[in-house]
């Protein structure tokens, strides 16, 4: 795929308008249909729905954007999550200038833990590829000047100005809000086949009903099978489930105010995430998370085991309140690299398969929808 997105992603497009169908309303498809909407094409989205006890994985992510401390210097996915960090930043300020702020918690810290942690940083960081992508080394020292502890046993880390973390709540309800008033609203549905019909395609629903249009995105994240059955195709995607936690500072120690924290960002230590919270009730609240397990069924001793960082929480985290917890599921694509984005057919495009890094993908997977469709006369 290409990295470019269109010139000028704006109201006024250089193609003719085409119809097109997005199935699936996660923030990937949300993201695609939004793009698709401001380049004046005519778009219906469509989600079957989701309830609080059981989010789809963009309800459930945390949010936390890794692209310049990837541990490839090179190569598609090295090239996709860059340009997607840096559609981000347009995208934050587009939604900004229209009144719908999505709140950006700049800089991350990624901890490590041993010697062989603490060369692969080095090596990274002495890549050419990244000599002005805000990378840099902090010694022990520096981290034992941050308030609060961090997780013991680290020995030192990578500290990324430019990667960070946004609420993907708060972006679901901005890129909603904004593609309403393009008049696209998800119409919701069980998308169950699709289906040529002349030169465009049918998308039907459960329990009747139908849409059509010249061009399908499908972008139902695990729900995709059937749909890809009825087009004779298959994608081998496996659930790989996510338990994440709200908590706040109780311990003694615990500063008045969100003022207390001085670290430089999410903190990212053995494969979890801590995000402060300052702007949540209270100033003193963070998110930990996630679990990393195959399968549906979510695991107490799994969670347990991140709660206390196997064993290597500081004291104030182990006294830490529990407001709230949460599970979702990740789609991961079997025996192939993540996400999948791919023609399936001509006018039916796959956007699915973002795994662990959805939330950081949805803009450049919006930029590849746009260009394929923009750039394809065929089926206008
Ligand atoms: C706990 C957890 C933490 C995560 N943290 C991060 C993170 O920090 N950073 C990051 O980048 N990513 C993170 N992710 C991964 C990210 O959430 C996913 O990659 C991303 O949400 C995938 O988005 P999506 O839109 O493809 O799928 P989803 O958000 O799952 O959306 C798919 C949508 O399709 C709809 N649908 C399904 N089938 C049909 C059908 N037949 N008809 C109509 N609609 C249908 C569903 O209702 C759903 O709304 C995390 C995931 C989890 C679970």
């Amino acid at each position: 795929m290409s990295k470019a997105e269109p010139a000028s992603a704006s109201t006024n497009p250089r193609s003719q308008p085409r119809s097109v169908i997005v199935v699936g309303a996660g923030l990937v498809g949300l993201g695609c249909a939004w793009r698709l909407g401001l380049r004046g094409h005519q778009v219906q989205l469509i989600d079957a729905g989701t309830s609080p006890d059981q989010p789809n994985g963009s309800q459930a992510a945390l949010g936390v954007l890794m692209a310049r401390v990837f541990h490839r210097s090179s190569g598609c996915s090295w090239r996709l999550r860059q340009h997607s960090l840096d559609l981000w930043s347009s995208w934050r300020q587009e939604l900004a200038a229209r009144d719908l702020p999505i709140a950006w918690r700049q800089g991350l810290l990624l901890l490590a833990a041993n010697a062989a942690d603490q060369e692969r940083q080095r090596l990274l960081i002495s890549d050419p590829r990244r000599q002005s992508l805000g990378l840099e080394l902090w010694d022990r020292s520096r981290l034992e000047s941050l308030s609060p502890d961090l997780p013991s046993g680290a020995l030192g880390g990578l500290h990324s100005r430019n990667d960070g973390q946004l609420d993907p709540g708060q972006a679901l309800e901005a890129i909603g809000k904004d593609a309403a008033r393009l008049g696209i609203t998800p119409l919701h549905g069980i998308a169950t086949a699709v289906e040529k019909r002349g030169a465009g395609w049918r998308v039907s629903l459960k329990g009747g009903g139908h849409c059509e249009a010249a061009w399908v995105v499908l972008a139902a994240g695990l729900g995709l099978a059937e749909l890809l059955a009825s087009l004779g195709q298959e994608l081998a995607l496996e659930p790989v489930l996510g338990q994440a936690l709200e908590l706040e500072r109780h311990d003694a120690a615990a500063p008045a105010s969100a003022a207390g924290w001085s670290w430089p960002g999410v903190i990212h230590w053995q494969g979890a995430n801590l995000i402060p919270r300052p702007d949540l009730p209270g100033g003193q609240c963070f998110w930990l998370g996630a679990t990393l397990e195959p399968g549906q069924r979510a695991d107490a001793s799994t969670l347990e085991a991140l709660r206390s960082l196997n064993g290597t929480a500081p004291a104030w985290l182990q006294q830490a309140r529990e407001r709230r917890r949460w599970q979702g599921l990740r789609p991961r694509p079997i025996a192939r690299p993540a996400p999948v984005l791919e023609a399936i057919a001509p006018g039916v495009l796959l956007a699915s398969g973002h795994y662990r890094n959805g939330v950081l993908l949805t803009p450049a997977t919006a930029a590849w929808v746009v260009e394929q469709i923009e750039a394809n006369t065929t089926y206008a």
